[in-house]
């Protein structure tokens, strides 16, 4: 039988990541686009189409090679119609993507959640390494986050489940939130969030910092700076260790309910790496229901962009790839 190939799309507010991808989860092929945001984002599913015809038409191979396309948007969806209820940074609105997409392409298409889909690439090809039960956790940023029990993303009632970056972990005083609330996850677990947190702490502190001579040089201070002065720098230590203990406490609360076999940490500030994993661990580790702290493991994403295509990619092959 002739090999098929799975379309994974991951449409970001500023590129749309594609790839031919294999049965087995290998990317074949893999190119960007430009978000086209003009006129409320109505362009984006014909530029879609389009650029699938011309790789095709490049690689010499007709549509009839493509099984489907798997698609993650930025915002809660309605699966049974694929309808994206707010697309976050696009201007859509209760938008037909999946229908659109369908009728432009003539190929049949799955839509999810963005962060949704990078757990399930995460799930098949990452870190997730085959877990059946996993939660992703997206330091980006925001923070976002994916659901998977026995191999399916957990939706709720209204697409909202696995909204890890808006469980509150600062019940008192907290930080507003772009979600209208305060004291969420991403307020202080966020690449904006762990910035904010440094920059408190420099004001609250009249101790040397090389953060703070980076603050004072460049009018702004990052989470990458912090992580980068973590081991000669106290202020950086010192935040750090207060966006790991909100971490913790959120990963150690998820996963007494979940018990999954792995959380990944996965988003811009994951590349951090050891630097964060470990303080997070220990943070869990004192948090969590003993037996969940011995069988749950935590690690950091492996597919980093890729993890969107892949997932799309496996949202295919799940649905009519007849596995
Ligand atoms: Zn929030």
């Amino acid at each position: 039988m002739e090999e098929r190939w799975l379309v994974g799309v991951d449409l970001g507010g500023t590129t749309i990541k594609l790839a031919f991808i294999s049965m087995y989860g290998e990317i074949l092929h893999k190119w960007e686009i430009p978000t086209n945001l003009s006129e409320q984002g109505k362009h984006i599913t014909l530029d879609v189409a389009k650029a699938i015809n011309k790789k095709l038409h490049e690689l010499g191979e007709v549509k009839h090679k493509l099984l489907g396309i798997g698609m993650g948007a930025p915002g809660p969806v309605d699966l049974a119609t694929g309808v994206v209820y707010e697309g976050i940074n696009l201007g859509w609105k209760d938008y037909p993507l999946k229908d659109l997409l369908e009728v432009e392409t003539g190929l049949p298409v799955m839509i999810d959640n963005d962060a949704n889909i990078a757990a399930l690439g995460e799930m098949w090809k990452g870190a997730g390494e085959g877990a059946k039960d996993l939660v992703c956790v997206t330091l980006g940023t925001g923070v976002g986050g994916g659901v998977i029990a026995n191999g399916e993303i957990v939706h709720g009632i209204s697409g909202a489940a696995g909204e890890i970056g808006h469980i509150t972990v600062v019940s008192e005083n907290g930080a507003p939130c772009n979600c209208g609330k305060t004291g969420c996850l991403e307020t202080v677990a966020s690449a904006t969030g762990i910035a904010r947190l440094a920059k408190e702490a420099l004001q609250k502190s009249t101790e040397n910092s090389a953060l703070r001579e980076i603050l004072e040089n460049n009018g702004t201070v990052t989470s990458k700076d912090v992580f980068d002065a973590l081991h000669t720098d106290a202020i950086a230590k010192q935040v750090v260790e207060q966006m790991a203990s909100y971490l913790g406490l959120a990963i150690a609360n998820i996963s007494n309910i979940m018990n999954p076999e792995k959380v990944v940490i996965g988003g811009g500030v994951s590349k951090a790496g050891d630097v964060l994993l470990a303080p997070v661990q220990r943070y869990f580790e004192q948090y969590a229901f003993s037996r969940v702290a011995k069988s749950t493991k935590l690690a950091i994403a492996t597919l980093g962009n890729d993890a969107g295509v892949i997932g799309g990619a496996w949202l295919v092959r799940t649905k009519f790839g007849n596995y």
